[in-house]
């Protein structure tokens, strides 16, 4: 079974916010410093949006592995 694999490194997030706005079921903001949090690191579906969201992160704190 294929699927993708999210990895979110909060050291390089700049909290620009991209993520949480293009797939809201996978990644949200924390509420005091508005880094990325990971909610499904192995989304099942959604896979366009999740993509965007890690082509579109300002900072490359975003890598998806897809097995
Ligand atoms: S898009 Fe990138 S920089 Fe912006 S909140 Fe998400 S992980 Fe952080």
């Amino acid at each position: 079974m294929s699927g993708l694999r999210i990895a979110a490194d909060r050291d390089r997030c700049i909290a620009a916010g991209m993520c949480a706005l293009l797939a809201g079921a996978v990644f949200d903001q924390d509420d005091t410093d508005g880094r990325v949090l990971l909610l499904d690191p192995t989304p099942g579906t959604n896979h366009t949006a999740v993509r965007e969201a890690v082509e579109t992160c300002p900072s490359g704190a975003l890598t998806v592995d897809e097995s």
